[in-house]
């Protein structure tokens, strides 16, 4: 069906191309079922690009990125690359595309399928019903500060240097996605720095506080403020405490991997990233798997589709405002779990292990039940 909603699919390299077909699955089912079409395009990212262009993405691509609303990735990299120079690496493809596109805002869903909550390390009391979402400004911070290097002192040494550093406006930008989203949630926020040691925290606390009480659209909200350390720790101890956390890029890196951990498999965990609202009111985003591409087990029918599956659920509610054909989805993923259909990843006792391909075809008939 032509449509008004464009995205650009990646599906990379590794197992990306195996779990994009499923997710290609779905959409051709919401298509023909639920009358929801995309403008579908496909390119290449990564070692793929590589190999048919010599770089890790072309400049024609990358005009599409910009021109669709959003785009759809699988997964780069593999051993075939490994030993390219660093600037032509399949990663710089991403690394590119996150730039480009200023996809500034980070959001990592951490969510226990109550059928998965023993693969979790923590008790299942702890995790089960856990639906928490880390907010990780993703283009400013320590990762990016100048000065940074490796310098020789006088004396002899050297010197490691990076430099944490942010303005009003990169605070402030990535509260607001932090705060819409807390809003079509259950309104709680935490902001997390540490404003107690570092001067860039005690900016990155008043602008979020400031942000919070000058705009009387966020009234509905309750903010909180919590040290990086302390939510480290909260994260492990009482996990369900939290909605939605926001933080600088550093910390984030750190409390959304912690905060994936509580879920239990990489092939489960989907992410987003958002840049800014252009002239025509359309927010530039990425989505894609938090995993890579899996070489261990490329091309065996292993990999779970699921975390790519549930991106691309992600792009229905933030990208094109589909947020009951998202839920369908997600309730679809809920329930061929909870009927013990398993990827090997993922695989418990007495439950049915099950391929890539049969995991996708499961879910379509879970969404023909649903949709009934
Ligand atoms: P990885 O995420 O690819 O794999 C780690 C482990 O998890 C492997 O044992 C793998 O088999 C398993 N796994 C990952 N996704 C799975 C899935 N969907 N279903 C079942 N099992 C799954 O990380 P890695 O091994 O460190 O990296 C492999 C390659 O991927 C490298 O080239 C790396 O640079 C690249 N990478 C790419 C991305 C990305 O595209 N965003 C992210 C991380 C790593």
């Amino acid at each position: 069906m032509a449509s008004n909603k464009k995205m650009l699919v990646l599906p990379g390299d590794g197992i990306g191309p195996e779990v994009m077909t499923e997710v290609r699955r779905v959409i051709d089912w919401m298509d023909k079922r639920r009358a929801v079409g995309f403008d579908l395009e496909e390119g290449l990212v990564g070692g793929c690009a590589i190999d048919a262009h010599g770089i890790p993405i072309t400049d024609e691509t990358m005009e599409r990125a910009q021109d669709v609303d959003c785009v759809l990735l699988g997964a780069v990299g593999g051993p075939k690359w490994d030993n390219l120079d660093f600037n032509i690496k399949p990663e710089r493809g991403l690394l590119r595309l996150r730039k480009e596109m200023d996809l500034f805002a980070n959001l990592r869903p951490a969510m226990c399928f109550d059928a998965l909550v023993d693969a979790s390390t923590l008790k299942p009391e702890l995790v089960s019903g856990l639906d928490i979402m880390i907010v990780r400004e993703l283009t400013a911070g320590s990762y990016f500060g100048e000065p940074r290097g490796i310098f020789d002192l006088p004396d002899g040494q050297r010197e490691g240097v990076n430099t944490q550093r942010y303005t009003t406006n990169e605070i402030i930008r990535v509260a607001e996605v932090a705060f819409d989203l807390a809003q079509k949630r259950n309104g709680k926020i935490c902001s997390v720095e540490k404003a107690n040691v570092m001067e860039s925290g005690v900016l990155w606390r008043e602008e979020v506080q400031k942000l919070y009480d000058e705009n009387s659209q966020y009234d509905d909200l309750e903010l909180s403020h919590m040290y990086a350390d302390n939510c480290s720790m909260q994260l492990v101890r009482a996990p369900k405490q939290f909605d939605v956390i926001v933080t600088d890029n550093l910390f984030g890196d750190m409390l959304s991997d912690t905060a994936a951990m509580l879920t239990g498999s990489l092939g489960m965990l989907p992410s987003a990233s958002l840049g800014a609202i252009d002239e025509t009111g359309r927010r530039k985003a990425l989505y894609e798997p938090v995993h890579g591409s899996a070489p261990d087990i490329t091309g065996q029918g292993l990999a779970n589709p699921l975390a790519t599956l549930l991106s691309f659920s992600m792009a229905l509610r933030y990208s094109f405002g589909l947020a009951e054909d998202a839920d369908l989805i997600d309730k679809a993923v809920e329930n061929v779990l909870a009927g013990g259909i398993r990827t090997a990843d993922i695989m418990q006792p007495g439950m049915a292990k099950v391929s890539t391909e049969v995991m996708g075809e499961t879910l379509v008939h879970e969404l023909d039940k649903l949709a009934a």
